[in-house]
């Protein structure tokens, strides 16, 4: 048989994704529990079906009603809005833009771990630095490493996954001092809506115009099938974005489901009032039962240093609960479901007691 002519840097690679075991309690890749409710969904419908009758013609190409509303959600002018089929898009566009054969894509560990498959994909180096104890990124480390490669894109989710927490705004200001010189510093805030209060990087773009923020409709407005993220910038970067994009790489339904999804802000957000309850009852728990466990601002808690987190995971499986190895020997990443799972959750870790073995 003969080999494909693969690139000799994907051979062995296997496609990115977390196990989809058919489980009762599925608690592994950060979704909102909540489903749309019915007024909503009737009102998808009607944008979507409005669109189908017209489906012979190619969707817009600038997506345009689709940025206004982003950007009424947002408060920012339209042309500083970019979205595309989920944030993964978004930032494999960014490196499309910005990555490539000869430069750096930065980060620090441990963290989302799409980042250094986008930089594989196109065809990007990738250089991270582990984060202190605490989780935080340590301002000489991160000075070092984007002089000491040059880094052309720098990337930190905040809320950071899987170890949950934020970054302040003076740590964006610095992370973007290190690197507006020799490329973009992206903000991943996919989360950001889980912590009430929390102020997002848009509020420096006045101030930072090599800061790209990274926002997604899958994780608090429970859209994760829809596939929409989009990127908060300056109307420059967005340019460039557009260049790599593919034609019409956002579909008309899309497009129309994604109008439509806005304009029920208010009720898609609702649910996000219980899950912080629910994520902040959970973490007292583990507290109260000396399971170690970091403090998270966003839809998930990041469990451990735990002995066996292995012996943990299969338990906690086998009690019909699917988590998500992440973070780390000795961590398991569990999403914040709804109360009835949360409080599954807690059975199983109850009947296992493989945190403590
Ligand atoms: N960024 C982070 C930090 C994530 O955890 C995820 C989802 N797991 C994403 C981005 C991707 O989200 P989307 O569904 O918008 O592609």
């Amino acid at each position: 048989m003969t080999e494909l002519p693969l690139r000799a840097d994907l051979v062995g690679e296997r496609p990115y994704g977390a196990p989809t075991d058919d489980v009762p309690v599925r608690l592994n890749v950060n979704e909102n529990p909540y489903p749309p409710p019915p007024p909503v969904v009737a009102d998808l419908t009607a944008a979507v079906a409005a669109e189908l009758v017209r489906l012979n013609r190619y969707p817009d190409r600038e997506a345009a009603q689709l940025r206004d509303a982003l950007a009424a959600y947002v408060g920012v002018a339209s042309d500083q809005v970019w979205p595309a089929n989920g944030s993964n898009e978004v930032m494999h566009q960014i490196l499309g833009a910005f990555g490539g054969p000869g430069r750096t894509l930065v980060s620090f560990t441990p963290t989302y771990s799409m980042y250094p498959v986008y930089a594989r994909d196109t065809n990007t180096a990738y250089a991270t630095a582990p984060r202190a104890a605490d989780h935080s990124i340590e301002p000489d480390i991160a000075a070092e490493l984007i002089a000491g490669c040059a880094a052309n894109v720098v990337v930190v989710a905040s809320p950071n996954n899987p170890t949950g927490g934020l970054l302040d705004l003076d740590e964006v200001r610095y992370l973007h001092s290190l690197i507006a010189s020799s490329g973009v510093l992206v903000v991943d805030e996919a989360y950001i809506e889980f912590e009430p209060g929390a102020r997002s990087a848009v509020e420096l773009l006045p101030q930072c115009p090599r800061l790209i923020v990274l926002r997604t409709l899958s994780k608090a407005w429970g859209m994760a099938g829809l596939r929409l993220g989009y990127a908060v910038t300056s109307p420059a970067i967005v340019d460039a974005l557009r260049v790599v994009r593919l034609p019409y790489h956002l579909s008309a339904l899309t497009q129309a489901a994604g109008v439509a999804a806005l304009g029920h802000a208010s009720t898609l957000l609702a649910p996000v009032a219980d899950l912080v309850s629910e994520r902040r009852l959970l973490q007292q728990w583990l507290a109260d039962h000396g399971i170690p466990a970091a403090d998270s601002s966003a839809n998930f808690i990041l469990i451990g240093p735990v002995r066996d987190s292995r012996r943990l995971f299969s338990d906690l499986r086998g009690r019909g609960v699917l988590v998500r190895e992440t973070g780390g020997p000795g961590h398991l990443r569990v999403s914040i479901g709804t109360a009835e799972e949360n409080e599954a959750l807690r059975a199983a870790l109850l009947d296992s007691g493989g945190w403590r073995t």
